[in-house]
């Protein structure tokens, strides 16, 4: 081997060498370097979302976080969400992420891609009525409005049985559509009529002719009625015809005849005065019983148990033509409004007393300051309401007063007073308000005065039965 040929050796292999060397180098420097740049723009976008665009259905609860795909470098706390979404309403809302100076935008579109629920039923009506799809809807609904209409209009109007097709549409434009049935029938029965059972009526008083009467028809939901009473005359005694009239939109018809008897009253067109007297009897009585015989007059004593020594004047008062009627057996408001059971113990009471000492049986009742009184409140709250219903439930009548002689205000009191008050009134049916106690001797004072004023007004003096005018205040308790 020559020199020469040695030195070219060398070379050659320092050559080489050199290239390995460079070669590993790259290798080594390029991955190096494009991970650290990687790395570098990981770390400046650290989120990666999943869609920039999120379709979003109406009133689902919204997280913005489920369209984070990815986080590098950061955790949720170094993420501030801004979002406009409201899942209330249709629409387009911007939501955005921000983290480390970077905004990464999205757009959430509220949208409704769910249909209406919807139940239909079948519908059975007349030829007459216009068909319109609500009549088969069960249920329709939707977070929107729903709109309905048939899917297949038509006419269906002869008798028969009919496919037709609802439609319930949301305002996005989702439809429910199903298919219910319509049957057409002709209606061939008129509308009934109820409550027209026949009725009596005293002389004077009058009845009102549509209360309590109910009309329905097997197909027409509204049907007609017309009342004729043209022919009752509630002034005259006799018997007549209220003709009751329906029609259905099928031209259905049908009369109904109820009799109306009016009864004779003979009180009807009098003026009478009811002298009533409570309390009684008393050291009193007997007097009383003296000027309304003088008068030729008739009184009311609803009396008590508290002065039995008088009893025997009770007989004298019915002998006499008077009534003795039932205030009660103690007058004590705390007893005898203490319930109701104790107000009908205290009644019978009363009543075994009056029929022993009087031989009478009596219905007639004057509660102790009026069916108007709120004493019986503070013993029975409502005791009033249920008393006044009840006591005429079991056959009694109760009598309140539409004048007072105020012989109750205070003992004494000045005849004339009385005379006065007692005088007042001028209506047809006058209860006056009277008592008969032993320290009530100027209401026997006035009492010649009240008949004879009267009686030059053209009055009668009468005693109560069950079907006189009751002169019923109005009830507080
Ligand atoms: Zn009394």
């Amino acid at each position: 081997m020559t020199k020469r040929r040695k030195k070219k050796r060398n070379f050659r292999r320092k050559r080489h060498r050199a290239f390995l060397i460079r070669t590993a180098v790259i290798a080594l420097l390029v991955p190096l370097l494009a991970a650290s740049g990687i790395l570098t723009y990981l770390y400046t976008h650290p989120v990666v979302l999943k869609d920039t665009v999120i379709t979003h259905e109406l009133m689902e609860p919204f997280d913005p976080w489920e369209n984070v795909k990815q986080l590098f470098f950061a955790d949720r706390q170094d993420v501030t969400i801004k979002s406009e979404a409201d899942i209330t309403k249709l629409g387009d809302y911007p939501v955005s992420y921000i983290c480390r100076g970077h905004v990464y935008k999205a757009t959430v579109k509220v949208k409704d891609t769910t249909p209406p629920v919807l139940k239909v039923r079948p519908y059975t009506t007349d030829l007459t009525e216009e068909i319109t799809p609500e009549k088969f809807v069960e249920e329709a609904t939707d977070l929107t409005e729903v709109t309905l209409s048939f899917k297949n209009p038509g006419t269906w109007d002869k008798e028969g049985t009919y496919e037709v097709q609802i439609d319930a549409a949301d305002t996005s434009g989702n439809e429910t559509v199903k298919t219910a049935e319509l049957i057409r029938k002709k209606d061939v029965t008129p509308p009934v009529v109820q409550g027209v059972e026949n009725v009596e009526v005293l002389q004077g008083r009058t009845v009102d002719f549509s209360e309590g009467i109910t009309v329905t028809d097997d197909m027409d939901p509204d049907p007609q009625l017309s009342v004729n009473s043209d022919q009752v005359d509630f002034a005259t005694p006799g018997t007549y015809e209220v003709t009751y009239t329906t029609k259905d939109r099928s031209g259905n018809e049908e009369t109904t005849i109820r009799k109306v008897t009016v009864k004779k009253d003979r009180d009807y067109n009098r003026k009478v005065v009811y002298l009533t007297f409570d309390d009684g009897p008393s050291a009193h009585t007997d007097k009383i019983l003296e000027i309304l015989n003088k008068y030729n007059a008739k009184a009311t004593f609803f009396v008590t148990g508290n002065n039995q020594k008088h009893n025997d004047v009770l007989k004298r008062i019915v002998d006499q033509g008077s009534v003795v009627a039932l205030h009660t057996y103690t007058h004590d408001y705390a007893k005898v409004y203490a319930s109701e059971e104790a107000y009908f113990d205290d009644l019978q009471k009363i009543s075994d007393m009056v029929k022993e000492a009087a031989g009478v049986e009596s219905k007639l009742i004057r509660f102790p300051g009026g069916s108007s009184n709120t004493v019986s409140a503070q013993y029975c709250p409502g005791l009033m309401t249920k008393l006044t219903k009840d006591v005429q439930e079991k056959g009694y009548q109760y009598f309140d007063w539409n004048c007072d002689s105020t012989d109750a205000s205070g003992n004494n009191v000045p005849a004339e007073t009385l005379v006065k008050n007692a005088t007042s009134s001028s209506a047809q049916h006058i209860n006056i308000l009277m008592h008969d106690t032993d320290a009530k001797g100027t209401t026997v004072d006035a009492l010649p005065d009240i008949i004879k004023y009267y009686r030059s007004q053209g009055y009668a003096f009468e005693a109560l039965t069950i079907d006189s005018y009751p002169a019923h205040h109005s009830v507080n308790n």
